[in-house]
């Protein structure tokens, strides 16, 4: 492993080209700035200093991207699974050539830790491979008889599709909702975050230098309310896959009702973690401060939502808060750093105020609760824990996004049941028991789209991944990803000469 200044090198190496020509738009296989030549600038999280100039596009460069995909679609849509499976297996294999450099210009553009970000491009790599895979047998279906009738379904990409990711985990993230549209045989016109839109650029980069035909994706960059929405608006694109807030999707659902846009929204959480008494309880709690602490806590299915049951809440939280205590804070470069600076000063300025709000609420910092100086002056937040909360305040209902757990106590299980479903979101769900049985019940009453019983959160992408409530709409993972992005058709064909109702003559 390299030291924290050999990285520092290689990473100001890295940044070179994007301090020199900044971030284009990539349209067609063209590396194109902004129609109307204008720019915003990106600044990194750990020293607020400028990282580039980025193409700051609207409706205009959305729509020659529409036009490049469209154009696009008919031939993608047509190559053979198998050659498909090739490419994207192709694409899969100069993202593992490439993923120090991805992990490095992560951690500058994101404030990300390298020892979580070198794993996140590896895992993108893997959900390239994954759904590789599975393009050959992407438009099969199934056949059903009825009386006198043989139907055949079959599917077919639904065209060229819209793809709107968040500042978190950004290149792990896009590759997890760009390589099944691929795959799926759909083109692609993608809207990255403006916060970090950096490793967007060499994702694009490596698929085209792999071998993508020009136009099968397109990379536009600029802020959500023009680009984005001229996106989510555009004709020409059939579907939405968008991870981001609730509210940004409740947005979007509405920007896209003109032309019916078919929606996929992977959105926001407060997911809880149930503790009971007869747990590991060191391994709870091990669990359930890698899910609040990992990624800076900016993950959507972090664990922040803390149930205990009252018998061991005063005991367990003083585990917790001695484990939040020793977390390393720092550089995102240095090998040793856990925790990063939080993505950007707004951010930061609203995962501080609920220090404000925890504290007139009436709940107690048992850990954390302060700014911290870090390297670079950037925005660090120190791990914090409340404790003494209830279910009803304003740090158990809202996402905070960042290092920053909420510990609530209940008296049994159904109360658990009811605390834990009292919110608006149904993300995630942890429950710890020594009871498997009471594991699977708990499980089957909690309202959220994807539960781990004794476990942190272990992707497995054969298995369904999405949320209920405002948490989203509908599943990618395994066969589910494929659904949203094609449509199914069946064809039904008499078997016999069955008696066909004569009206008239
Ligand atoms: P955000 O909703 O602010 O932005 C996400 C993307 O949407 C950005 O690219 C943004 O430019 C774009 N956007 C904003 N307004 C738009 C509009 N009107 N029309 C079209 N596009 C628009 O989210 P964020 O702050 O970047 O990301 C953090 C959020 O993402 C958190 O709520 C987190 O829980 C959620 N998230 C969810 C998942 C999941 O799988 N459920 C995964 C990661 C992040």
């Amino acid at each position: 492993m390299s030291t924290f200044s050999e990285n520092m090198e290689k990473a100001e190496r890295h940044l070179a080209r994007f301090r020199e020509n900044g971030v284009l738009n990539r349209i067609d296989g063209e590396l194109v700035p902004a129609a109307a030549g204008a720019y915003f600038e990106s600044i990194s999280p750990v020293d607020l200093k400028p990282l580039a100039r980025v193409a700051h596009s609207g409706a205009k460069d959305i729509d020659r991207a529409a036009q490049a995909a469209k154009a696009a679609f008919p031939a993608w849509a047509a190559m053979d699974g198998s050659k498909r499976k090739k490419l994207l297996h192709k694409i899969a294999d100069a993202i593992v050539e490439r993923a120090e450099e991805i992990a490095l210009v992560e951690c500058m553009d994101t404030g990300q830790s390298l020892r979580f970000m070198s794993k996140a491009a590896l895992r993108g790599a893997e959900n390239f491979r994954f759904f590789a895979d599975r393009a050959p047998t992407a438009r099969d279906g199934t056949s059903l008889r009825g009386p006198n009738q043989l139907n055949l379904t079959s599917r077919s990409p639904i065209g060229p599709v819209g793809i709107i990711t968040p500042w978190n985990t950004p290149f792990m993230l896009s590759t997890w909702k760009i390589a099944p549209a691929l795959a799926a045989g759909c083109t692609v016109v993608h809207k990255p975050a403006e916060y970090s839109p950096l490793t967007a650029s060499l994702l694009i980069e490596i698929a085209e230098q792999a071998g993508l035909p020009k136009g099968v994706w397109n990379l536009v960059n600029g802020f959500g309310e023009d680009a984005g929405k001229a996106l989510t608006e555009h004709r020409d694109i059939k579907a939405i896959g968008f991870v981001g807030e609730s509210r940004t999707g409740q947005l979007i659902m509405g920007q896209g009702a003109a032309t019916l846009k078919r929606v996929h929204f992977e959105l926001g959480g407060k997911n809880p973690v149930i503790v009971f008494s007869d747990s590991d309880l060191e391994r709870a709690a091990d669990a359930a401060v890698f899910m609040i602490y990992s990624l800076n806590g900016e993950r959507c299915t972090s664990s922040s939502r803390l149930l205990v049951e009252a018998s061991i809440y005063e005991e367990f939280t003083a585990k917790v808060a001695d484990k939040a205590a020793s977390i390393k804070i720092g550089h995102p470069l240095d090998p040793d750093t856990v925790i990063g600076p939080l993505i950007h000063p707004e951010h930061e300025k609203k995962v501080l105020s609920y220090f404000d709000v925890a504290k007139k609420e009436g709940a107690t910092i048992a850990a954390g609760g302060t700014r911290h100086e870090g390297p670079g002056g950037g925005c660090y937040v120190s791990p914090t824990l409340f404790t003494n909360a209830r279910s009803d305040m304003r740090i158990a209902q809202e996402e905070i996004f960042g290092p920053v757990l909420t510990a609530i106590p209940f008296a049994d299980e159904a109360e658990a049941i009811r605390i834990a479903n009292d919110i608006d979101y149904g993300l995630a769900g942890y429950v710890w028991t020594a009871d498997i049985t009471r594991g699977l019940r708990v499980s089957d009453a909690l309202e959220a789209g994807m539960i781990w019983v004794n476990s942190e959160n272990v992707r497995h992408l054969p298995t369904p991944f999405g949320g209920m409530k405002h948490s989203g709409l509908g599943r990618d993972g395994g066969d589910w990803s494929f659904d949203f992005y094609m449509e199914t058709k069946n064809i039904s064909i008499a078997t016999a000469p069955h008696a066909i109702p004569k009206l008239g003559g």
